[in-house]
Order: C-alpha cells, then sequence, then structure tokens
C-alpha cells in the first residue's frame, strides 16, 4: 500500500488534475490511498472570506464563491465526462451551497472562532477530491472519496488540532480497507479531521502533509509520496537563493528541523509517524514525475557534506523576560515555559545565560502580543515587587538555520557562519544547536536574512560540485 499526496498546485488547473490522475493510475498496482490539499489559493480565499463574512461584509464572501464555483466547475467540464460529470457538478453545488450558509451564518453572529474557520477552510479539500474521483472514474478507474472527518480523529487544538493516533488508526482501518478491496482508490481531503463529537478541525496550514503520514502509519503503508512543484527538498528555497538544487536524501530528523525552522515543502509534524513506524516519505514533483525526488529515511545518507540545506523564516520576534538578577529571585524558565504551553506556541529556539533570571522566547510575530500579555500576567506579582525587571518583545527579525546530520560532530561550523555573516557585517540577536547536532539556528534583522542565507549556502553548499 501506497499514500500519494497532491499538494495545491498538483490540483491548480484541469491540466494538473490529469496529471494527478495519470500518476495515480501508474501507481494502481501499489494499491494507492490519495490524499488532496485544495486546489491552490483556496484555503486563503475561504480564510479571508470567512473574515470578511464575520464583519459583515457578505458581498465579498459571497463573491469569492462565485469565483470558486467558477473554478471548480470548469476544471470539472474539462477533466470530467458524463455520467460523471452531472453529479460532479451537483455535488460542487451542494459543498458551495453549504458553505454559503456558514457565511451567512458567521455574518449573522459577526464572528469567527478558530473552530469555524476550520469548519471553512476543510471545504477546499472536498471540493478537490470530488474532482478528483469524477476525473478518474472518467478514466474507468474506480475511485470514491471518503469524508476527513471520518478518518482522521483529534483533539479540539482549532485551527492546529492533533490527532489521536490509536482512534485515526481504527476509523482508518474500518473506513479505507474496505474501499481498497472492493479495488477503488480512496481520495481523501487532507487537512482535516473531526474531534469524537464530530466537530470539524484542521491540522495547521500545509496540514495535508500530515494526513497523508497519518494514514500511511494507520494503514502500515510502504512508503509516502508527497507530491508538490519542486523537485523534492531543496538545498535552500529557490526564490532567495536561484542556484539551489534537489536533495536526493535526508533522514527524518533531518527533514524535521528543515519544516521546522520554515522550509515549506512539507508540514512541520510530516515526518513524526514515518519516524514511529519507520516508514520512508519521498518528496517528489507532480510536474517532473520521473524524478525520483528526496528520499527521507532513518539515517538518510551521510554524504560527507556537513550543511545539507539552509531554511529560513521571517517575521519573527523575540519576546524577553528579565528578572532582577538578585540571588533568591523567581525562578523563570518553568513558569514561562508554561505559558507558551497554554498558549499553544512553539518557540524556534531561546536564548538563555542563567535561564532561572533571564531568558528570552525566538517566536513568530504573530504570536508575540499574546505571549507578552501572558507573561505580564504569570508574573504580574514578581513585576510588582520588582523583581522581575521587564517583559519585552523586540520584532523586525528572521530565523534560519543550517540542517544536517554531520554538523554536531564536525568542527568549525559555528566560526564559519560567524564568519560569513561578520564579513557581512549582520549581528546575531540569538543563536542554538539542536540537542541532536541535527540544526544550527540563527536570529538576524529580518531585512538581512536573504542576504545571509544566499551567504550561508555559497560558503557551505554552492562550492561543491552540481550533481
Ligand atoms: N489546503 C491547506 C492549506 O493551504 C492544507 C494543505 O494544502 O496542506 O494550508
Ligand atoms: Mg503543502
Amino acid at each position: 500500500m501506497l499514500v500519494l499526496k497532491f499538494g495545491g498546485t498538483s490540483v491548480g488547473t484541469s491540466e494538473s488534475i490529469r496529471r494527478v490522475a495519470r500518476i495515480t493510475t501508474e501507481n494502481l498496482h501499489r494499491s494507492p490511498v490519495v490524499v488532496l490539499s485544495a486546489m491552490n489559493g483556496v484555503t486563503d480565499s475561504l480564510l479571508l472570506s470567512a473574515r470578511a463574512a464575520a464583519r459583515g461584509e457578505e458581498a465579498e464572501s459571497s463573491a469569492a464563491l462565485e469565483r470558486l464555483r467558477d473554478r471548480h466547475r470548469q476544471a470539472a467540464r474539462e477533466c470530467v465526462v458524463e455520467p460523471y460529470l452531472e453529479p460532479l457538478l451537483a455535488c460542487l453545488d451542494n459543498t458551495l451551497d453549504a458553505l454559503g450558509k456558514v457565511f451567512s451564518a458567521l455574518a449573522l453572529l459577526r464572528e469567527a472562532s478558530p473552530r469555524s474557520l476550520d469548519l471553512v477552510a476543510a471545504h477546499g479539500e472536498r471540493l478537490s477530491c470530488a474532482l478528483l474521483v469524477g476525473t478518474l472514474c472518467s478514466q474507468g478507474i474506480a475511485a470514491e472519496t471518503l469524508a476527513a472527518e471520518a478518518l482522521v480523529k483529534t483533539d479540539d487544538n482549532f485551527g492546529e488540532a492533533m490527532p489521536s493516533m490509536e482512534l485515526t488508526s481504527e476509523a482508518a482501518r474500518e473506513f479505507l480497507l474496505p474501499v481498497l478491496a472492493r479495488g477503488a482508490v480512496p481520495v481523501v481531503p487532507g487537512f482535516a479531521g473531526a474531534t469524537i463529537d464530530g466537530v470539524t478541525t484542521t491540522l495547521g496550514r500545509g496540514g495535508s502533509d500530515y494526513t497523508a503520514t497519518i494514514l500511511g502509519a494507520a494503514l502500515g503503508a510502504h512508503e509516502v509520496w508527497i507530491y508538490s512543484d519542486t523537485d523534492g527538498v531543496l538545498t535552500a528555497d529557490p526564490k532567495v537563493v536561484p542556484e539551489a538544487r534537489p536533495l536526493p536524501h535526508l533522514s527524518y530528523a533531518e527533514a524535521r528541523e528543515l519544516s521546522f525552522f520554515g522550509a515549506k515543502v512539507i508540514h512541520p509534524r510530516t515526518v513524526l509517524p514515518a519516524m514511529d513506524h519507520q516508514f520512508p516519505v519521498r518528496v517528489r514533483n507532480s510536474f517532473n514525475p520521473s524524478f525520483e525526488g528526496t528520499a527521507i529515511t532513518v539515517h538518510g545518507e551521510r554524504s560527507g557534506q556537513s550543511v545539507k540545506s539552509i531554511a529560513y523564516t521571517r517575521d519573527i520576534s523575540t519576546v524577553t523576560v528579565e528578572g532582577s538578577g538578585r540571588p533568591g529571585g523567581p525562578r523563570v524558565a518553568g513558569r514561562a515555559l508554561g505559558v507558551l504551553e497554554r498558549l499553544f506556541t512553539d518557540a524556534f529556539l531561546t536564548n538563555a545565560s542563567s535561564p532561572e533570571q533571564n531568558l528570552s522566547f525566538v517566536l513568530p510575530t504573530s504570536k508575540a502580543g499574546s505571549v507578552v500579555r501572558g507573561l505580564r500576567e504569570e508574573f504580574a506579582e514578581e513585576i510588582r515587587r520588582g523583581e522581575v525587571r521587564h517583559i519585552e518583545r523586540q520584532d523586525g527579525l528572521g530565523v534560519f538555520a543550517c540542517v544536517g546530520e554531520a554538523l554536531g560532530d564536525t568542527s568549525g561550523i559555528g566560526a564559519r557562519v560567524f564568519g560569513v555573516l561578520g564579513r557581512l557585517g549582520v549581528s546575531v540577536h540569538g543563536f542554538a544547536q539542536a540537542p541532536s547536532g541535527t540544526s544550527f539556528s540563527f536570529v538576524v534583522d529580518a531585512d538581512r536574512l536573504d542576504e545571509a542565507v544566499r551567504a550561508l549556502h555559497e560558503e557551505f553548499i554552492g562550492r561543491e560540485a552540481a550533481r
């Protein structure tokens, strides 16, 4: 059994959808389970429309809904023939009409809670799945779509829900195995799931990749192939480093670090189920299907290269808790981390010299406000007594990470990074080494981030001969 997952650009046009159908057909002998993203741009548009509706701007959300209808209906007409076309058009209309009702409700209530946003966002994948099922059936391939809500069971952390592997495995086996046994291709909407009460959740932006490995683990898949629009995982983001090239092998740890620090090609939690169940994840290009892409496995490959790839994230802030430095003052670290946990916020890294006194978290700017508020509440008493001097944020930063299994055992990496940054005159606002030694990460001013990434790519990767 093989899980094939296709991202938004891979299902973004009728031509791409036909290409996805072809890749699926070529792998029929492997009993594929297909997981899809929404057509590219659809999730963004759904979320914008939901927020517009909640502001009472229903004209805007209705117009967006009609644009979605046109786009999906057009793709349907270009990919699907009768007797499948008419029921497909009806199904697209039903889904979009239901969504229209949700928008009206949001406009009435003037609210778009994380829970409502998840309900709205989950519609994009339903639409793309209906299109692919119609396309496959039109080509004589039996295919059926299932509800993500019936398969992926999660907690109720809306917007970033965590799956229960146990309940999901049970449900996935119950509902997917019979479809495979009938000789049909199951087509599953990625990204969405549901609580045990059946309330729709999502796994976080980009979460369809995670759906693929969750189902792979649940079903004991031999491999999971994640198709996007690049030739696998690259040595850097090609938008910043045009000479970036694909990597044939990565270890789970390397892939996890890269996605954690912002490599967009796979969702950060994607490799976790693969690590637990030890199946390879291959990242491939649906627009270049004969290319092998990147194989992500336990050991990856010790290529002799220290830094294999560089990932980055923009819009970063630091939030600092500064104690008074007096002996016997409050112990800051545990309580501060507790605040982050309550806010479901992961820091990219922490800076600390005496962590029980002073600590700063490096996190997305979008989370900085709530973390500052949470910390000021937590330490209100200590602030009043002068035992915590201040809790402050600094915006306008970026973080990048040099990633490679061999980094921890290679001497001089840090010196080379600081050397390059020093020559550029880029100052470092924080750095950390992953305990595994797989990544070295650095915080710099946002406006120097691209230049730093390019220079380090040149230092560690660019000079080595192209493949
Ligand atoms: N469609 C969702 C998103 O845009 C999930 C995904 O594509 O993986 O975030
Ligand atoms: Mg994606």
